[in-house]
Order: structure tokens, then sequence, then C-alpha cells
């Protein structure tokens, strides 16, 4: 079964047992705009506990059951769905998350969401599109509008400032204006949410094919020197501002790390970007990748004219590929971007020989472990890269030669 099929499964179980049901949010949004959804929630008129009657205890799990959340377990092809009971969240005092929920009808529900496109219900099986928002319509114009006050909704959760930019950028629909005018007026109010939930954001955006226009709008909306106070005054450069949103843009489905090296290039160090990710709480892979790429981006720019014992040991490194395109995407360093793509296709043995001396063979030359050894070892190795020395005779005597000068 497939999760539509299961979604439309689960809303009909709820409707048979005479409770109201109906996809909700996300998925309509998508189905409406013609994307397939990339899983579907169900909004039901029934309570956690009759949630878990209607399925049976042991086809539920009440992992979100404080917000009134039971998820119904699928099969491993048809993945969980979550059905959340028709709720209004009362009093944010926080910011970040509501104090209590209750639970509500359809509409109270649907004005609890964010965004007009976000409020839509559909019922499957009589296929009628349940909206007290007025969603379609701005689906139709293309536009992430608050649904009510914008102020109020933007004072209860955050978050939501960051959202409305995702689904503009994303979906590559406007903001309404003043939606936009009041995330203004309060984006730097976005560090009272949780780091990890402003990289999640971040990610998406980023990662996205509209992540220029994710910037602009960060940008736009004064949210980007909030989130990233590295650029706090790098709208002043537009040189500079152009040169990292061209390089962004030319990026080919860049993973996380590399987008966001893309972007912070000009206004961090290596090493600044690795604080930086720390303090977003970034998965290790994510700092390490984007910190290497800063790192080595501009020697891998120079592949073609400097010595093969220089950039060979980079392109053995992991984060490589990713930091060729990176430079592909800069422009400029064509020859350099094939001459890396090409090398890296070589074989193993290859790519990286075995090299032609150890420690050990050192020893029993009688060569005196300490500094002068590691030495040795690095310049046998560079001279063999670079096809000085091709046997270990070769190395032995330059061994030798190094030692006693
Ligand atoms: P996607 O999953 O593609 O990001 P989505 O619309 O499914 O988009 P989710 O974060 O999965 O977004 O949330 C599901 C629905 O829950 C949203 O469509 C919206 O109706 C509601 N929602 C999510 N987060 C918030 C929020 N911070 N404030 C109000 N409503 C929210
Ligand atoms: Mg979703």
């Amino acid at each position: 079964m497939s999760p539509r099929e299961f979604a439309y499964e689960v809303t009909k179980r709820l409707q048979e047992a005479g409770f109201e049901a109906f996809w909700a949010g996300g998925c309509v949004r998508d189905q409406l705009l013609g994307k397939s959804p990339k899983d579907y929630d169900v909004a039901t008129s029934a309570t956690p506990t009759q949630i878990a009657t209607v399925f049976g205890e042991r086809k539920t799990l009440e992992l979100g059951v404080a917000f009134g959340v039971i998820t119904v377990i699928g099969t491993k092809q048809s993945g969980n769905i979550e059905v959340a009971t028709f709720r209004c969240d009362s009093d944010y005092s926080d910011g970040r998350r509501p104090d209590s929920v209750e639970y509500s009808t359809p509409e109270m529900d649907a004005q609890r969401r964010d965004f007009t496109i976000n409020g839509l219900f559909f019922d499957p099986l009589r296929e009628q599109i349940v909206d007290f928002v007025d969603g379609q319509t701005d689906l139709e114009k293309g536009l992430v509008k608050a649904i009510g006050d914008p102020a109020q909704r933007i004072a209860e959760d955050k978050l939501r400032m960051l959202r409305a930019v995702r689904f503009a950028a994303n979906l590559d629909f406007q903001l309404d204006p003043e939606t936009k005018h009041t995330i203004k007026k309060h984006a730097s109010e976005i560090v009272i949410v949780s780091v990890e939930r402003i990289a999640v954001e971040l990610n998406r955006m980023l990662v996205n094919e509209h992540r220029r226009r994710a910037v602009e709008l960060l940008i736009e909306t004064d949210l980007l020197g909030a989130i990233l106070p590295e650029l706090a005054d790098w709208q002043e450069n537009a040189t500079q501002k152009e040169q990292v949103l061209a390089h962004l843009a030319a990026l080919a489905s860049p993973e996380f790390a590399v987008a966001l090296a893309a972007l912070m290039q000009k206004s961090v160090t290596p090493r600044e970007f690795g604080k930086l990710a720390k303090r977003l709480k970034l998965a290790n892979h994510v700092t390490d990748t984007g910190t290497w790429v800063l790192k080595n981006a501009a020697t891998l720019s120079q592949a073609t004219e400097l010595p093969w014992s220089d950039i060979q040991p980079l392109l053995i490194q992991p984060a490589c590929p990713v930091a060729v395109g990176f430079l592909e995407a800069q422009g400029g360093a064509e020859a350099a971007v094939s001459f890396c793509r090409e090398r890296l296709e070589w074989a193993a043995e290859r790519l990286n020989p075995a090299p032609l001396l150890d420690g050990n063979v050192l020893k029993n030359l009688g060569i005196q472990a300490g500094p002068v050894f590691k030495r040795i070892l690095d310049e046998t190795r560079n001279a063999q890269l670079n096809g000085e020395i091709v046997t270990q005779e070769e190395a032995i005597t330059l061994a030798h030669q190094l030692s006693s000068s």
C-alpha cells in the first residue's frame, strides 16, 4: 500500500466510525500544486483515545499524545501516519510553543495553522477541499500569507518568520506584503527560537533549488543578520553580495554544508566557520565538510599549476568531490575543475599508490626516529607522487641524502 492509499484508508476508517476526518496541511497544499506530497497528515474530530480505539492499541503510538497526535502504524511501504485531533493552541507565553492545547472544531484547527496555504483540508472520500482560510485563493495567487493577524501569529511562534520565507522561496511564491512587513519588524526576535529549529529551516532553504531567492528574502526581511550575525554588514558590499548569490545559485544540488560554506565564504575563515557550525549545533560531518571546503577550495582551484604532491592529498579526502562542485559553481576555474574530476575517476592504486617507504624501512636503514623521520617520509612521498622517483631503491637513496643533509 502506498502512503497515499494508507492515508485514504486511515481517513475512511475514522469516517466509518462516525468521526470527521480530513487530510490536512502540507499534503493538501502540495497536491493542489501538482506535487506529490512527502507525507500525509490526517486531522479528525476523534480524540486520541478514540483514535486508538478505532485502530487498536497495537497499531498506534502515543508519541505526540500531549498535542493530541496519535501515530497510526502502517507497513514499511506505506509508512506511518500522524492523526491529530482538531485543536486550538492557546497561550503562547514563550513565543515558541503553546502552553496548552484544546480540542476544537475543524474551523478552529484551520485557524491555528500558520499560513493560508497550509490551512487547507481535503476529504479524500468525497474528493472535496474544505477551506476556512481562503487558502485556495492564495495558492492560486502564489502568496504566503499569515492566517489572521500576522503580528499576533508571529508573537505566538517566532519560527513562523523563517517558515514564511522558506515556503515563499521553495514554492517560488510571494510573501504577502503585510506578513513580510511584520516579519521585518520582528526579525531580531528570531533568536528566541532554538538554534536546532533555525538550522533545520536554513538547511531546507539552502539545499532547495531556490536558495538564492531564500537568501534574498532573508535579507529583505532582516532575518539573515539575525540568524547569521557574521553576515550582518554583508549588504553594504554589493559586489561581494552579488558574487556570493551567483555562486549559491550555481551550485548543483549541493548538500547543506556546501551551500552554507558558499554563503559564508567571504565573511568567515574556515576556523570561524567551524565555530558558527558549532553554535548552530550542526552535525559533525556538516561542520567538517564545510570547513574543509573553505580551507581547500583555493588550493584546488590551482590544481593545474601546483605540483601533484600538493593536490593529490586533497583529492583522496572524502570531502573533495563536493569541494570540486563548489569550485565549479564559483566559476573561473574550469581547467582545475576538469583536472580534479578526471583524476577523481582514477583507480585507487593510481590515485593513491602505496608509499615506497615506511617507518620500518627507515629504522632498518638506521635512521633515528624524530622530526627528521617525518620529513623524510613526506619528501620521499612527494618525490614519488611527482614522478621523481619510481623504485624503492631510489627512495632509499633519497632518504639517505635527506638524513645527512
Ligand atoms: P513541509 O513538510 O513540506 O515542510 P508542511 O506544510 O507539511 O510542509 P510541517 O512542518 O510538516 O509543514 O507541518 C504540517 C502542518 O502543520 C503545516 O502545513 C501547518 O498547517 C501546520 N504547522 C506546522 N508548523 C506550524 C507552526 N509553527 N505554526 C502553525 N502551524 C504549523
Ligand atoms: Mg509536512
